[in-house]
């Protein structure tokens, strides 16, 4: 039995974006890949900042993603189910009495001290720190007290945060990623691990947890390097072997910052809303800091783990590039059958209001798939669709200068009066009427189908013609070419 157990815990304060999603991917592929275990712990100890919502779109987007959790605080199949695993609660806040317990532990150690600095006397602190040019970090103040003086600040009704005496030297982690990392302690400062109010903070109720749910690596983002040495220390003060770390690349927009709201929205729920595929997003994901060993750039989720190692994740920060993405959904779209792709973008289409009762559903296929090459976000359905969907029918401004040309006009007139001799409009039906008028007015190419396109879809792109034409269907564009300024007004044409 393999003893691989990896975590992902979110905060459940707001949604999950590229950056933590990416975080639970990796942590499920290595699971996965490792036979191994993934629990979902929810880091909620901020009461302020929770929210249930939050919470629940966690799952939902964990769901979505396809990257179910073999332990948590609800079933992942079915959040409406407990939770399991041996190791719970998994909520944090539900854990209070194992911290206190620890704290009790590293207090009668005297590996933490209590600290009765005021939050303006810190401020004070750190403000001199910064007018010397200097890094903060705590001075210590009260890490030398006596006995009698914290007794007596006690007794003042004081209540004090709780901070870790760092030990000098230096603390060496080993990360999968990166290698040995060697941090001087001198750099960091004692440290709270239970503030005033009785709320530990994350970097012990992060290792707390850790071990007493059996964690063997730690695999998270490059932002929380500098939480590792603290932590490292916990876990030896606590008497305890650390776990295996492994920290991601950072992710940056294309100008190579690190990721931020400045590049746009990142959260799962735009990728939703735009209509990315969760296949292609969890692909596209793994592809922000690994590679596959042989190369290959489209794979399932299956595939994903089958060939996944923290030994093929890169150091360097991995850009995201949104090009990409929209190109790999893209892909993963044109892979459907269309039955399968048209009940995809049904939501989108049934949000811009297009009536699709009562359309036959092969007829609903066969549009979408006339429209599958334009499209590689499920939402841009939407505008690809318009020319069957839109009622009422109306031109784009492009389109309508198109048939605002004499000689386009004509085009149109000419398709109309062919039509009139037909009992139906299929592909080679459509063919026919355009090698006639192709002969009539000397006409091809662009000169002859862009006028048309403009006339029958009002639009100046969109799928091949004839297909657009015989999907319309000949009452559609009789109905069509009548409208507007199309046929009535080339009068005296033919
Ligand atoms: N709650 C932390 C976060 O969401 C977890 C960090 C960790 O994985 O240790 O960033």
């Amino acid at each position: 039995m393999s003893a691989v157990r990896v975590r992902f815990a979110p905060s459940p304060t707001g949604l999950l974006h590229l950056g933590n999603a990416r975080t639970a991917l990796f942590n499920w592929l290595f699971a996965r890949h490792q036979q191994g275990t993934l629990v979902l712990r929810l880091e909620d100890t901020d009461a302020v900042r929770n929210d249930p919502e939050a919470e629940r779109g966690i799952y939902v987007s964990l769901r979505w993603l396809g990257l179910l959790w073999d332990e948590g605080p609800v079933a992942a199949e079915d959040p409406q189910a407990p939770g399991r695993g041996e190791y719970g609660p998994y909520r944090q806040s539900e854990r209070t009495e194992l911290y206190r317990r620890c704290l009790e532990e590293l207090a009668a150690a005297g590996k933490v001290y209590p600290c009765f600095c005021s939050e303006l006397e810190l401020e004070q602190e750190r403000r001199q720190a910064a007018a010397a040019g200097l890094t903060y970090h705590y001075s210590g103040r009260c890490r030398s007290l006596r006995e009698a003086e914290r007794a007596d600040r006690m007794a003042q009704g004081r209540s004090p945060a709780w901070r870790f005496s760092v030990p000098a030297g230096l603390v060496e982690v080993d990360d999968a990623i990166r290698g040995r990392l060697s941090f001087d302690s001198g750099q960091i400062g004692d440290f709270v691990v239970v503030r005033a109010s009785g709320k530990v903070t994350y970097n012990f109720a992060c290792v707390v947890d850790d071990q007493h749910m059996a964690i063997s690596h730690v695999i998270r983002g490059e932002d929380h390097l500098s939480n590792t040495p603290k932590q490292a220390l916990l876990y030896r003060a606590l008497g305890w072997e650390p776990p295996a770390f492994a920290h991601l690349p950072l992710i940056t927009g294309p100008d190579h910052k690190p990721l931020s709201k400045r590049h746009g929205d990142t959260s799962l729920d735009r990728f939703y809303r735009d209509g990315c595929l969760p296949a292609a997003l969890d692909n596209y994901m793994a592809l922000l800091g690994w590679s596959s060993p042989d190369g290959e750039e489209i794979l399932s989720l299956a595939e994903m783990a089958e060939r996944f190692s923290l030994e093929r994740v890169h150091k360097a920060a991995a850009v995201f590039d949104l090009d990409k993405l929209r190109w790999l959904n893209g892909k993963y779209l044109r892979a459907l059958p269309p039955e399968a792709l048209y009940e995809l973008v049904r939501p989108h289409l049934e949000l811009a209001g297009y009536p699709l009762n009562g359309r036959p559903r092969e007829w609903l296929w066969a549009a979408v798939d006339s429209i599958r090459e334009k499209i590689d976000l499920l939402s841009e359905s939407v505008a690809a669709m318009r020319l069957y969907l839109q009622e009422p029918f109306s031109r784009s401004a492009e389109a309508e200068r198109v048939l605002q040309e004499e000689s386009a006009r004509k085009v149109a007139a000419a398709f109309a009066a062919e039509l009139l001799g037909r009992a139906r409009l299929d592909e080679a039906g459509f063919e026919e009427v355009v090698a006639e008028l192709k002969k009539k007015l000397k006409l091809k190419g662009k000169a002859l189908l862009m006028p048309l396109r403009a006339a029958l879809t009002g639009e100046v792109q969109g799928p091949e013609l004839k297909k657009a034409a015989a999907l319309l269907g000949l009452a559609e564009c009789r109905k069509r070419l009548a409208e507007g300024s199309v046929a009535e007004k080339s009068s005296g044409v033919l």
